[in-house]
C-alpha cells in the first residue's frame, strides 16, 4: 500500500484506476496532477502481467495509422522525460528492419509507400540488405524496409517512473487488491477490492486482458476484447559483439522476429493465439514454430533456450486501443486494447485519456500527429466484428 490518507475511509477520491500495468500507471500519474486518484492492482507486483513481458521496442512503422500517430506523439516524452522521472535514458537506438521473401514483395512495397509519408524509411535489397543484417540466410529475403528511428525502451524505468511520479503527486497505489465489485449509485462509483470499499466519481478501466470482465462488472457495453498469447524466447548469440548492434528484424507478415538483447537474442514466433485472461505461459508448439521460422530465415541454430515466457496482447477488431467513456454507464472510462503497442504509445495515450477523463480538450500535439479521437472511441466498435 502506498503513502497517503486511507482512501477507503472517506469519499475523498475523484478517480479510481483499475490495473497498474503501463496503461494504469501512466494515466494515474497524468491524472494525479489535477485530481485525487487511487490505483488498484490485484498482483503484488504492478508489472507482473503484459507490461513486464514485452519485447521493449519503439517501432514508429508498426501498427495501424492511429497507433503510428500515438507512437510519434510519444517520442518527445521518451527522449526527454520530465526531470527526476528516471535516473538514465529510457531510449537506446535500435533500427527496425522488416524483411520480405520474393513472394512477400507486394506487401513490403505497400508498407514502404504508406510509411514514407510519415517517417524516413528506406527500401533495401542485395548487398545493402546483407550489410544491415549479415545473419539473414543467403537467398531467404529479397528486400526489406529499414526504419532508422526505432529504439529499445527501458520498460522497467518507464513503468517505475510513472509510479514514482504518481506517488509524488499524492496518488495512492494499493497492490494485492483485486477489484471484485463495481456499482454506480447517485454520483459515485462504489468499488469493492481486497476487502475494502472505495468511492469515486469516475472509474478508469486499465485492466489489460481482464478489461472486458471489469466492463461486465460495471454493466458497461462489451468491446469484444480478445487477449492473444505471444511467446518469446531468449537464446545465446553466436557472437554478441557481432549481433548486439543488429536491427530488430521482423518478417513483413509478422510471422517471427529477432532482436538482440544485451549479448543474447530475443526471438518470437509472433503468435496471436486467443486466450482467456490468465497468467500466460509459453506452449511447446509455439516454441517449436519459433525455432523453425528463425532457423529458416537466419544463419543460426538454436541449441539452448535460456529463458522463455508468454504474455497476452489484447485486441479489439481494428487493433486500435479503446480510449473513451462508456456509452452505457456514466463515469466509466475504457483504457483497453493496447495490443502489441501499449508501451510505445503510453506517453501519448495516457495524456489523451487523462484529458478526456477530466473533460479537457485532447492535447493539440497529439492531434497534430494525425490522430482522430473517433478512431479510439467506444462507439466505433458497434460496426466492428472481432
Ligand atoms: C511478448 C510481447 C511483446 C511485446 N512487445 C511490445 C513492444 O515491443 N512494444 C510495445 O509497445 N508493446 C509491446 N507489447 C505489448 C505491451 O506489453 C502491452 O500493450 C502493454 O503492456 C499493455 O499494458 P496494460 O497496462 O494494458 O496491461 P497489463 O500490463 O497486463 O496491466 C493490467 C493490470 O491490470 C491488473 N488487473 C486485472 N484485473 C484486475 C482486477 N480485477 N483488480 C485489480 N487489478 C486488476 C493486472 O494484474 C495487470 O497488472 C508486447 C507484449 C508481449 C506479450
Amino acid at each position: 500500500m502506498g503513502a497517503g490518507a486511507d482512501p477507503s475511509a472517506s469519499n475523498s477520491l475523484d478517480v479510481i484506476v483499475i490495473g497498474a500495468g503501463i496503461a494504469g500507471a501512466s494515466v494515474a500519474a497524468e491524472l494525479s496532477t489535477h485530481v485525487r486518484v487511487l490505483l488498484l492492482e490485484m498482483e503484488s507486483q504492478p508489472g507482473y502481467h503484459t507490461t513486464g513481458r514485452s519485447a521493449a521496442i519503439f517501432a514508429p512503422v508498426y501498427g495501424p495509422q492511429p497507433i503510428r500517430a500515438l507512437t510519434r506523439a510519444s517520442e518527445a516524452f521518451f527522449l526527454t522525460p520530465p526531470s527526476g522521472f528516471t535516473e538514465h535514458a529510457i531510449f537506446s537506438p535500435r533500427k527496425i528492419l522488416m524483411i520480405a521473401r520474393p513472394d512477400q514483395e507486394e506487401t513490403l512495397d505497400a508498407l514502404v509507400e504508406e510509411c514514407q509519408a510519415e517517417t524516413p524509411v528506406e527500401k533495401l535489397t542485395g548487398s545493402r540488405l546483407a550489410e544491415e543484417h549479415p545473419l539473414i540466410r543467403d537467398g531467404y529475403a529479397s528486400s526489406a524496409m529499414l526504419d532508422p528511428n526505432g529504439q529499445d525502451i527501458d520498460v522497467h524505468a518507464l513503468h517505475q517512473g510513472y509510479l514514482k511520479q504518481f506517488r509524488e503527486r499524492g496518488g495512492t497505489l494499493v497492490t494485492s487488491s483485486t477489484v471484485e465489485g463495481l456499482s454506480k449509485g447517485g454520483d459515485n462509483w462504489t468499488v469493492r477490492a481486497g476487502g475494502q470499499t472505495y468511492r469515486a466519481a469516475k472509474v478508469v478501466n486499465a485492466a489489460g486482458a481482464w478489461a472486458e470482465d471489469i466492463g461486465q462488472m460495471a454493466g458497461a457495453e462489451t468491446i469484444r476484447l480478445v487477449p492473444k498469447r505471444r511467446t518469446a524466447l531468449m537464446i545465446a548469440s553466436p557472437s554478441p559483439q557481432q549481433t548486439d548492434p543488429l536491427p530488430l528484424t521482423v518478417d513483413i507478415d509478422e510471422d517471427f522476429y529477432l532482436k538482440p538483447d544485451a549479448g543474447r537474442l530475443l526471438i518470437s514466433p509472433a503468435n496471436e493465439d486467443p486466450s482467456p485472461p490468465c497468467d500466460a505461459q509459453p506452449e511447446e508448439l509455439d516454441i517449436a514454430y519459433c525455432i523453425d521460422r528463425i532457423e529458416r530465415a537466419f544463419d543460426l541454430s538454436v541449441r539452448r533456450i535460456d529463458n522463455k515466457w508468454a504474455g497476452l496482447r489484447s485486441f479489439v477488431g481494428d487493433k486500435c486501443p479503446v480510449a473513451g467513456f462508456s456509452g452505457q454507464v456514466d463515469g466509466f472510462y475504457w483504457l483497453a486494447g493496447q495490443g502489441g503497442y501499449g508501451i510505445q504509445t503510453a506517453p501519448a495515450l495516457s495524456r489523451f485519456a487523462a484529458a478526456q477523463v477530466l473533460g479537457n480538450p485532447v492535447p493539440t500535439d497529439i492531434l497534430d500527429q494525425g490522430l482522430d479521437p473517433a478512431d479510439l472511441a467506444v462507439v466505433r466498435l458497434k460496426d466492428l466484428v472481432s
